[in-house]
């Protein structure tokens, strides 16, 4: 049943003759799951198109924006208009500021913001921000978690680094990562006996409110919770890394399901419609110390570029005007595909474990001696990621493009509907058998 990919892998080649491993993010070369990754032409709703006439039912929305769906007619009819008034000005626009409501509406620990054009910027600002705020250096991470490829949080990063099986990364100083302790995820032991050892020393907490970078994990109850209390006890600050989740689990985000007020939150994906945003806000006295009101330097070209303001615009009304129950159907699709294959899975055999909350999950593939719960990164590490590549390319073939590794959440998008949950389960029962065989 094998693709028909020739066109593709011209492109591979041509692409790999100028481009390290012909792509511009590691994970998208597919090393994790073998096989050859499609060159997508154009999408459109829930389904992508390669350059070989391929058609894929899309369950990475683009690594997280597209939850509306590709091409969703109010984005593209945004981006268009803003482009006749040409592409970007390097001076304030109306844009930003319509934007920034949008956003602190949905999102009331938000008080002030600043839009920077990715999440790795703004993570590395937002610490920054920590940093001189609390006059102190220490950060503190959790294993699985990622917040980005700037140096001093590639320490046990999950992601792509987990997906290749480096430690962090070449090129980076130890010196840079002597401030940054990374801890088990769900565990506030940890996190109380680094406070106890370094007191007074801990600038920022950080976390994936739920971390979708291991593969999905949800937070034990108590966890954020305690989080909150520990750091607002020591004089840190918790940042809430909402990239992922921003948007994604409710309008308010994590934060709002969970009922945490942190002091900062990183954005980025969903609130730029697929153009490259992030954004980092918090309380105001902290957002204040930055230039040109404070001390603390940041600073971008295309920051709060016309299209991608209004592409973050016109999802994030579409979002603000579809209201708490568009989060709800996209949880029950959500719910149908993902339970649907765990019980698939289980009819068949197969050890698997479904993690999901609201539009996001991750079937971990798992050894039958194993636990059935996964709640922090060494838990995600003992998947079988050879079993996971076999079923990702079994259901490529079927026309079902999964994220190609084991240590990503997949995306449900609102133009995921009934035939599509159909057509994946029929695929999936398929490359189940395939997987274990
Ligand atoms: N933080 C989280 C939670 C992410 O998931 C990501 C990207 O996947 C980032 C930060 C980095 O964002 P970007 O890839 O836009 O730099």
């Amino acid at each position: 049943m094998a693709l028909h990919l020739e066109r593709s892998q011209e492109l591979q080649q041509r692409a790999e003759a100028l481009i390290p491993g012909g792509v511009d993010s590691p994970v998208r070369a597919f090393r994790a799951v073998g096989g050859h990754p499609p060159f997508v032409e154009r999408a459109e709703g829930a389904y992508l198109y390669d350059a070989d006439g391929n058609r894929y039912l899309d369950y990475f929305g683009s690594w997280g924006p597209m939850i509306l769906g590709h091409a969703a007619p109010a984005v593209i009819e945004a981006v268009r208009e803003a482009a006749l008034r040409s592409t970007s000005f390097g001076a304030s626009t109306a844009a930003e500021a319509e934007l920034a409501e949008l956003v602190t509406r949905a999102v009331p620990s938000i008080q002030k913001l600043r839009f920077v054009s990715s999440g790795t910027e703004a993570v590395m600002s937002a610490i920054r921000l920590a940093r001189a705020f609390t006059g102190r250096n220490r950060i503190v991470k959790f294993e699985g978690c990622y917040h980005g490829h700037s140096d001093a949080l590639l320490v046990k990063a999950g992601s792509g680094v987990a997906t290749l099986g480096i430690p962090g990364s070449a090129g980076v100083p130890v010196e840079t990562t002597q401030f940054t302790t990374a801890l088990r995820y769900n565990d506030l032991d940890e996190v109380e006996t680094l406070f106890a050892r370094h007191p007074g020393e801990v600038a920022c907490v950080i976390l994936e409110p739920v971390v979708g970078n291991a593969g999905t994990i949800l937070p034990e109850p108590g966890f954020l919770e305690g989080l909150r209390e520990i750091t607002r006890r020591e004089g840190a600050l918790l940042i809430l890394d909402e990239v992922m989740t921003g948007f994604r689990l409710s309008l308010g985000g994590a934060q709002q399901i969970y009922g945490i007020t942190p002091d900062l939150t990183t954005l980025g994906k969903i609130i730029g419609g697929g153009l490259p945003v992030g954004a980092f806000g918090g309380r105001a006295e902290i957002m204040d110390m930055l230039a040109p009101l404070g001390p603390v330097y940041q600073a971008g070209t295309l920051s709060g570029n016309p299209l991608a303001m209004a592409a973050g615009i016109a999802q994030l009304s579409a979002l603000h005007a579809a209201g708490a129950e568009f989060y709800d159907r996209l949880a029950e699709t959500t719910r149908q595909i993902a339970d649907g294959v765990q019980e698939i899975a289980e009819e068949l055999g197969v050890p698997l474990v479904t993690n999901r909350i609201g539009s996001m999950f991750t079937w971990f593939f798992r050894d039958s001696s194993d636990s059935d719960v996964v709640i922090d990164f060494d838990d995600a590490a003992r998947s079988l990621t050879e079993r996971f590549g076999v079923f990702h390319r079994a259901m490529l073939e079927r026309g079902v493009w999964l994220p190609p590794s084991q240590y990503e959440a997949a995306f449900v998008s609102a133009a995921h509907g009934a035939a599509e949950v159909e057509a994946t389960l029929a695929a999936a029962r398929e490359a189940l058998m395939v997987a274990q065989a």
